[in-house]
């Protein structure tokens, strides 16, 4: 009895180890699975960014939503990924996603608020410097539509980017700042058919030496908005300036439609329609070339100064907007 005894204790103690085994085998397995999944996970997605542009560290934000997949433009050339994610201003608000990059590698960033078929889009800061209260402006109506989400119709998206030349207003509220970091303004490197690198500046902003940049959208600021509008179908879109001058419609003529937004703002916030005319002749500005390209109308509209975010005029602008059909 004792013998068979052993016997059957080594036969008990050969299974168990054969158990082991099968565990230490199976939890092998497990680990080799886990870790190359998260390393499928953790590979980067293609960053389709110009050549030599800076690339930023993302870091996920704690609520997040991301843009709709882009509807193609049939004048589009260029589509890119913007879904990007970086952490939003407000810890409960949507995320941005990244357009581009400046020329000092500030991230250009985009919120979008709705989820309609119909698009809208304000640019701020593309002026910098003294312009530095449009990027104010921008940031109130990003809390706002945070707070108030029923301003933008059911039916309509609307995209804010809040600051076009981040690289400027980093520079401060002064005239050196109004340029990118290549000395260019932003507001004449657009490719339109007017574009020149150069202008008679005895009639407009003179304050620095300026050029519209070495080529048509030669800027990173610049084919970053541009990208963007390629790969939207942009039903209305306002660009905003300081100061004074008033509201400009897009287009060189101005285009119809574009007219009739620059009037419909003017009549809710009191700027200038037809706006003052100084004797400047403006060349590649953003509001030209968007029209040129698709979007159905497009203002330069200016706040009243260089320092209010003129926010309750500007609310009004942006329902006038969110409501305006180019046809
Ligand atoms: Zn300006």
């Amino acid at each position: 009895m004792r013998r068979g005894s052993r016997q059957k204790q080594s036969r008990l103690a050969a299974l168990a180890w054969a158990l082991n085994g099968l565990a230490i085998v199976a939890l092998f397995v497990i680990l080799v699975v886990y870790f190359t999944h998260q390393a499928a996970e953790a590979a980067p997605g293609p960053l389709l960014l110009s050549k030599g542009t800076p690339r930023a560290t993302i870091t996920a934000a704690p609520t997040s939503f991301y843009l709709p997949s882009i509807t193609p433009n049939p004048l589009a050339t260029v589509v890119e990924d913007y879904s990007t994610p970086t952490p939003f201003l407000f810890a409960d608000g949507p995320a941005p996603g990244v357009i581009g990059y400046s020329v000092e590698g500030r991230t250009i960033n985009l919120y979008s608020f709705g989820q309609g078929e119909l698009h809208y889009l304000i640019v701020a800061g593309i002026h910098g410097g003294y312009e530095g209260n449009t990027v104010d402006l921008a940031n109130q109506f990003l809390v706002y539509l945070n707070a108030h989400p029923a301003t933008v119709p059911s039916g309509v998206t609307l995209y804010i980017i809040p600051d076009m030349n981040p690289d400027a207003v980093a520079r401060g509220r002064n005239a050196g700042a109004r340029v990118n970091a290549n000395g260019v303004d932003l507001n004449r490197n657009f490719p339109t058919r007017n574009w020149v690198a150069d202008w008679d500046h005895s009639n407009c902003w003179n304050e620095r030496p300026t050029t519209g940049g070495n080529s048509r959208g030669s800027e990173p600021e610049t084919r970053a908005v541009v990208n963007f509008i390629l790969g939207h179908r942009i039903e209305a879109m306002i660009s905003y300036h300081s100061a004074a001058l008033g509201v400009f419609p897009g287009g060189d003529p101005w285009q119809p439609a574009s007219e009739r937004l620059a009037s419909a703002l003017s009549t809710v916030t009191g700027y200038p329609y037809p706006p003052l005319d100084i004797g400047c002749t403006y060349t590649g500005t953003l509001a030209d070339w968007a029209v040129e390209s698709g979007v159905g109308a497009a203002v330069d509209m200016e706040l009243a100064n260089h320092h209010d975010p003129d926010f309750a005029r500007n609310i009004k602008a942006l329902r006038i907007l969110v409501n305006f059909l180019a046809d």
